[in-house]
């Protein structure tokens, strides 16, 4: 029995399916997008972080 399973891009909430390489991602391009996301959010922390001190 072959059964195509589909599960949904975290990024883009896309549904692919789950044989493909770039799995949890769509798409090789949704990884990298996820990826800079998430680099973004630590510098933003971080700068975040810098903006409390000053204000308290
Ligand atoms: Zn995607």
């Amino acid at each position: 029995m072959k059964k195509n399973k589909k599960i949904k891009c975290i990024n883009c909430n896309k549904e692919f399916d789950i044989m493909l390489d770039t799995k949890p991602f769509c798409s090789k391009r949704c990884s990298y997008i996820d990826l800079n996301n998430w680099l973004d959010e630590k510098y933003s922390i971080q700068i975040n972080e810098e903006n409390y001190e000053k204000d308290m």
